[in-house]
């Protein structure tokens, strides 16, 4: 039976130590005298002993129910989103920060912070990815904006874990520019008519229902899109293909088309036109989230490097005793740290009303970085048997490359920070 978080939080235990996160490689033996301080995470500012709780429930729940099969669900291409979904959905785990009448459980937006950055324990990217579609990215603006019909029938089943959800912006012809999207959404009689496709949906073949962003009038292209939800059973919706990727394996990558696909007009989340600025709104979660998930991913792969070169011996000595590489490894643990105040930053001032779309794209252009650099560094001193894979930095190697493309390239994060900086070139189109 999953572990529930809604019935660990009413109880404060102390704290177990992040050391013990990371001792459950199968391919080294933690060695003894690695990381003595134990980290208290209730000690850092937007944290407390329940947001320690809530973080502990969820690792068991992953160590029970998601890291046992993750090597299978990757090399079958496709995880059980329906199961797994269900289990994280029963112990309230969709619903951290989702008020309680509609099944959550009332907490500020730090313990879904806390939840993203536990998900890291997860020993791959894919299913990390998939459970904060449904979390963070696609029912941000429904809660915020929907109506009482549209969360009663979309929301409360996402937050129980009875339905998938998945996120469609993205389209064959528009990734980094959003507002050139050509899925339209027109009016007729009580319905909206939707045609046209999403490429790159995560969850997209096994999702039941999807936050859909079309152009529902022919204004300015900032001013005529739309949120919708939109079934994904009805007739018209033809799921097309499983991508196959680089890395993220275990997650479906779907291509999706819409054909005449009719929706009642109460699906419009909020009001329309301003699907845009929606979607804005739910990128500044979406790349929280990114940075929060991997944090934990980064720290696993630099301590299990280190365990691996304590033992292995080159020239008559353990590769770890290489200045370079015990240097090395404190230079990307000190990276790590310095992501982790970013995103706390970032989250503290969120939770205080601050527009922080500029702090949440600075560090989500250093999570991609970083999430590239750290298994890159790290692989090289597996040697071959980083090669291989075995073992789990050449998995972090290819599932992390994605995160300096997906949720906004690096590229579209310098030029929202060069906007605030006003260094953006005036002549240019960004928004
Ligand atoms: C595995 C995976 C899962 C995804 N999941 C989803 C999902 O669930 N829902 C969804 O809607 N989308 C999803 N995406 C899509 C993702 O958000 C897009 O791939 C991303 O926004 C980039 O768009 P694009 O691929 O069309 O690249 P393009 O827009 O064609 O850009 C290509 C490259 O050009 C460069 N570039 C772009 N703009 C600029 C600029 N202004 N200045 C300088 N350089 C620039 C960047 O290097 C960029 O990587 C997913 C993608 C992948 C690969």
């Amino acid at each position: 039976m999953a572990v529930s978080a809604r019935v660990s939080m009413t109880k404060c235990t102390q704290f177990r130590s992040l050391f013990k996160l990371f001792s459950t490689s199968t391919y080294c033996r933690a060695a003894p005298n690695l990381r003595k301080e134990s980290y208290e995470v209730s000690h850092e500012s937007i944290f407390t002993e329940d947001h320690a709780e809530l973080r502990k429930s969820l690792k068991k729940l992953i160590e029970k129910e998601i890291n046992p099969y993750v090597d299978e669900w990757e090399n079958l291409k496709r995880f059980p989103a329906h199961e797994v979904f269900k289990k994280l959905g029963s112990a309230g785990f969709f619903g951290v920060n989702k008020p309680t009448k509609y099944g959550g459980l009332g907490l500020d937006y730090s313990f879904s912070v806390a939840m993203a950055e536990e998900l890291g324990s997860i020993k791959c990217g894919a299913i990390p990815m998939a459970i904060g579609v449904q979390a963070d990215m696609a029912t941000p603006a429904l809660i915020r904006f929907g109506s009482e019909e549209l969360k009663q029938e979309f929301l409360v089943p996402s937050i129980a874990g009875d339905v998938v959800a998945c996120l469609g912006v993205s389209e064959p012809g528009a990734g980094s520019d959003v507002a050139s999207i050509k899925t339209t959404a027109i009016k007729k009689g009580d319905d909206f008519v939707i045609n046209g496709s999403k490429l790159w949906i995560t969850n997209g073949l096994q999702a039941d229902w999807i936050c859909l962003l079309a152009n529902t009038s022919g204004g300015p292209l900032h001013k005529n899109k739309s949120l919708i939800c939109v079934p994904l059973n009805l007739p018209g919706v033809h799921k097309a293909r499983n991508i196959n990727k680089l890395g993220m394996h275990s997650s479906d990558t779907a291509e999706l088309f819409f054909e005449d696909v009719k929706v009642p007009q109460s699906y419009l989340i909020g009001q329309e036109g301003m699907g845009f600025p929606y979607q804005m709104f739910q990128f500044v979660e979406e790349r929280v989230f990114a940075g929060a998930s991997v944090l934990l991913s980064m720290e696993r792969l630099i301590f299990e490097t280190a365990t691996y070169c304590r033992e292995r011996k080159a020239f008559g000595k353990s590769i770890l005793d290489n200045q370079y590489v015990h240097f090395r490894l404190a230079e990307l643990q000190t990276e790590v740290e310095l992501l982790r105040s970013l995103v706390y930053r970032t989250t503290d001032l969120y939770m205080k009303g601050k527009d922080v779309n500029k702090l949440a794209s600075m560090l989500k252009l250093k999570a991609g970085r970083l999430a590239r650099e750290v298994p890159d560094s790290c692989l090289q001193f597996w040697g071959g048997m980083g090669f291989t894979s075995e073992v789990e930095v050449s998995r972090a190697y290819r599932d992390n490359r994605l995160l300096s493309i997906g949720g906004g390239a690096d590229e579209v994060m310098l030029s929202i920070i060069c906007k605030y900086m006003g260094t953006f070139p005036k002549d240019q189109q960004l928004f």
